[in-house]
């Protein structure tokens, strides 16, 4: 896949959509966004959660329990010694994080996504 990579990106931001890289925990603003509206990629504006969707999940990153129909494609990587499933945006493949089988009903999956991949934009 081509990555089109836009030109007013940070450089953390960078360095996790395109580099695999992770936002430290507790540290993205989003984790407190409770206002109805959708998630949007940092980097090429696609619409990839709803906010009906999000939910506390404790682990310090943004998490959803479900993603938008063709927001993702998913890949497996072994960086830190096991699988784990990697989902990067469909339009420009930028990495936004990992899915665990750990999240709530109706889908048990939870969306880790790194903060700074998301734009929020209030409905
Ligand atoms: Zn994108």
């Amino acid at each position: 896949m081509v990555k089109k990579i836009n030109k007013d990106l940070t450089a953390e931001q960078k360095l996790i959509l395109f580099d695999d890289g992770t936002e430290s925990p507790g540290t993205s603003e989003l984790n407190n966004e409770k206002r109805e509206g959708s998630y949007h990629c940092a980097n090429c504006d696609q619409k990839l959660f709803d906010s009906k969707t999000k939910y506390e999940s404790g682990s310090g990153w943004p998490s959803f329990y479900d993603a938008l129909p063709d927001a993702f494609e998913t890949s497996t990587d072994f960086l830190i010694g096991y699988a784990r499933t990697e989902y990067h945006c469909k339009n420009c493949g930028g990495h936004h994080g990992h899915i665990f089988e750990d999240g709530p009903k109706p889908t048990g999956k939870r969306y880790c996504n790194n903060g700074v991949c998301l734009v929020f934009k209030k409905k």
